[in-house]
């Protein structure tokens, strides 16, 4: 059944931005829908430990995430399960389609839609997708216990997965293109005492070979940057962790961009190129992309939106 819905804020993803935007809004009585997507809780479901978000030494990502929903819920906010499929910000006011059939209509709207796993784009890596190759350990790990394990990537993702994925598998090979790793001191320090995980410097993921029946991995196809020298390292699960995207979608073609995607903010705010549309989190952030961070610019873009929405009725 459709039917339409007004709010004077329509928060589009659940992730620290949009939580924390749903709290604010809710706190200065705008009576804010926030509408959740495809991942209720953003990047953070996909994680198991979480040691850098203020107020906890230690938290399992899922976790925070509910605590953060039940935040905004008890200070009102209206959280949907749905998905946005379309958002027309040439009118007044806003109009966004919901895949349930639903239409919100709002006087302003808050983006907070996160970013998404990069993949390489081979043909082989798209043909084991859900058959050996995964983007995400917390989800997958568990399938390889006493298996050996690839991951590709050089950041925090990469090597939290690694290390993440050393609790199930018999042996790990971090694939970097590089010899330097960009995540965190104290992640790098970790990986580097693990005695399952074994680094290979300056290779990068040429093909992944498996077979068809039953459809599986087998090992993949590496090659060094430096020599085109080739090496098959046997394996079952392969972990693609080579960043995010900004899920910008909905807005590609309408509000101002950069840096690959990201939404364009006027420095030190929430407001985009389209007055009453603002942005907030991983989608406008290729520097930072920190739960906190989020979280922070989920603040600012409510206050944001309530100063806007008070220019606009006083
Ligand atoms: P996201 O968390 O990306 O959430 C985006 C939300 O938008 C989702 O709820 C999604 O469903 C929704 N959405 C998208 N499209 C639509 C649509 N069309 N309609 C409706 N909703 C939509 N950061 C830390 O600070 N500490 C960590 O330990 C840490 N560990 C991490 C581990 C992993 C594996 C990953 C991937 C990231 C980690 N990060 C960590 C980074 C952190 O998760 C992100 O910075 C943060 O989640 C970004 O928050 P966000 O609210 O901008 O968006
Ligand atoms: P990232 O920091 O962008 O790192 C991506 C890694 O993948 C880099 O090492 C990059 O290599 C490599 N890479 C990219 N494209 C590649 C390709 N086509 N082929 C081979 N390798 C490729 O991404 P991330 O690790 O997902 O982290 C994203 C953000 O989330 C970061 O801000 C990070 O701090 C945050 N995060 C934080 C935590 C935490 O705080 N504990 C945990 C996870 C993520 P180069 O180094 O050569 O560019």
């Amino acid at each position: 059944m459709s039917d339409t819905r007004h709010t004077r804020v329509l928060i589009i993803g659940s992730g620290p931005a949009g939580y924390t935007a749903g709290v604010y809004a809710s706190r200065a009585m705008l009576e804010p829908i926030l509408v959740q997507g495809i991942e209720p809780g953003g990047q953070l479901t996909t994680t198991t430990d979480v040691e850098n978000y203020p107020g906890f030494t230690e938290v399992q990502g899922p976790d925070l995430m509910i605590k953060m929903q039940e935040h905004a819920a008890a200070m009102g906010c209206d959280i949907v399960g749905d998905i946005i499929t379309e958002l027309d910000t040439s009118s007044r006011p806003f109009v966004a389609k919901g895949d349930s059939g639903t239409t919100y209509t709002a006087d302003a709207v808050i983006l907070c839609t996160g970013a998404r796993a990069k993949w390489l784009g081979l043909e082989t890596e798209e043909a084991f997708k859900g058959f050996g190759v995964s983007a995400c350990a917390t989800c997958d790990g568990f399938f390889y216990r006493g298996q050996e394990i690839v991951v590709v990537g050089g950041g925090n993702t990469a090597v939290e997965e690694a290390l993440f994925l050393t609790n199930f598998a018999s042996k790990v090979t971090l694939i970097h293109r590089r010899d330097e790793l960009r995540a965190e001191k104290i992640l790098q320090d970790r990986l580097f005492k693990n005695p399952k995980i074994e680094t290979m410097w300056f290779n990068t993921l040429e093909e992944v070979v498996g077979t068809d029946n039953p459809k599986g991995v087998e090992a993949v196809r590496v090659r060094n940057v430096k020599t085109d020298e080739i090496t098959e390292i046997p394996c079952k699960g392969v972990f693609i962790a080579i960043g995010h995207a900004p899920a910008s979608e909905l807005v590609k073609d309408t509000l101002e961009t950069h840096n690959g995607g990201y939404v364009k903010v006027e420095p030190g705010s929430t407001r985009t190129s389209i007055p009453g549309v603002f942005a907030a989190g991983d989608l406008t952030d290729h520097i930072y992309r920190q739960a906190v961070t989020s979280a922070g610019m989920g603040c600012m873009a409510a206050l944001d939106a309530e100063k806007f929405l008070a220019e606009q009725e006083g």
